[in-house]
């Protein structure tokens, strides 16, 4: 399509955001629209980590696109004139001997996620840390203040009369005005994308803001469940992951499941960690872990989807959104194929 003369953002949460700023740096008109409705973007814990802890692999593209992501943030960061990225190393606990083994065989040899591992002694732990089967790091870890990137981009766009609350379904059509719409509308997308055989899922997590009674130290510890450190003493702490609920709420039994499994790698403590917040929200995901983006249909070529983010939105986000802006601008063809709605068994351009 030729260089769109003023383009359509719908959704304002982290996929939007990123959308807006990425046309904005490319000097293209846009205007935003959210209908203010609930946004994982605005319980997210936002961290990054190039490694998946279950068998101890790199993540997808995890070098490059977490170099493209810190790179984009920070440039981000410095424009809005506040504090998004944070570096904080992760502790894994080891579970058990053989993913201690398979932790060091992997952290010494030449594999690809080799370099993003370390080996720790006890010595290395913070003292309120129990690892029976010892711990490594991820030093090249950390977390987006997401809610605080979405409100600071909000109000700017806001602020020049580019955002307002208003809602836009597929039904609406290009409206007057725009020649093409990205869609950022995260799980809110669903039902439009289902009529084009794309199924989006709806993968409920929740989170907490705790105080435990002692300090735990400045690294994010995981054992499967995690707690991160955050500027103001307290720890956020998460995350549950939940296919058979499909509205952002907070159920009664998470607070103490969570704090259950994060103090089960604390030294006793008299004292329960006090709980501040409990937040739930909706990761717009697919079968296979990838987003849906770019154009979807002939039939519709002012619609570009950008959804679909799952459990790494803050890593992937910034390769994701060049992508979608790359195939609206003409500058490729179409975005690469594991991210294209054509690996779908079930797609049909409609
Ligand atoms: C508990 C939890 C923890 C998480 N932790 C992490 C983490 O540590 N690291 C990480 O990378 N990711 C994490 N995520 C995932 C991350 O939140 C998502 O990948 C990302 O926020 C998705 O952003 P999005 O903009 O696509 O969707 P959303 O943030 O859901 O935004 C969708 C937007 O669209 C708007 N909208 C919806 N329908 C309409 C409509 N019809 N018209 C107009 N506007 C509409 C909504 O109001 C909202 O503004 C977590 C998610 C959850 C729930």
């Amino acid at each position: 399509m030729p260089s769109p003369r003023r383009t359509l953002i719908v959704g304002d949460g982290l996929a939007g955001a990123l959308v807006a700023w990425e046309l904005h740096h490319r000097g293209l008109a846009f205007e935003q629209w959210s209908d203010g409705g609930p946004a994982a973007s605005d319980v997210a814990a936002g961290m990054f980590n190039p490694v998946s802890f279950r068998r101890i692999l790199a993540q997808w593209n995890a070098k490059v696109q977490q170099e493209e992501a810190q790179t984009r943030f920070q440039q981000i960061e410095k424009e809005l004139g506040i504090e998004l990225w944070h570096r904080v190393p992760i502790v894994r606990i080891f579970p058990d001997e053989a993913y201690a083994e398979l932790w060091n065989e992997r952290a010494e040899g030449d594999h690809e996620v080799s370099e993003f591992l370390e080996t720790l002694t006890s010595s290395d732990l913070h003292e309120s840390v129990i690892a029976p089967f010892g711990a490594g790091r991820i030093p090249n870890a950390g977390w987006l203040d997401v809610p605080s990137f979405t409100r600071a981009s909000r109000e700017r766009w806001r602020s020049q009369g580019d955002w307002q609350l208003q809602s836009w379904k597929m039904a609406d059509g290009c409206p007057d005005g725009f020649d093409a719409v990205i869609d950022c509308r995260g799980v809110g997308a669903a039902n439009d994308l289902a009529l084009f055989g794309l199924e989006l899922r709806r993968n409920h997590g929740e989170v907490l803001n705790i105080q435990p009674s002692e300090d735990w130290g400045q690294e994010t510890v995981n054992n499967v469940s995690w707690a991160l450190p955050l500027p103001d003493g307290t720890y956020r702490v998460g995350s549950t992951y939940r296919w058979d609920v499909v509205e952002p709420v907070c159920l009664e039994e998470t607070p103490a499941h969570l704090l259950e499994q994060v103090t089960r790698v604390r030294c006793q403590s008299d004292r329960e960690p006090q709980i501040m917040q409990h937040q739930a929200g909706l990761r717009p995901s697919c079968f296979d872990r990838r987003p849906i983006l770019g154009q979807v249909s002939p039939k519709h070529p002012y619609y570009f989807a950008c959804t679909g983010w799952g459990t790494r939105g803050v890593s992937i986000g910034p390769t994701m959104v060049r992508w979608v802006v790359q195939a609206l601008l003409g500058e490729i063809s179409e975005v690469p194929s594991e991210v294209h709605p054509k690996r779908f068994r079930t797609f049909t351009e409609n």
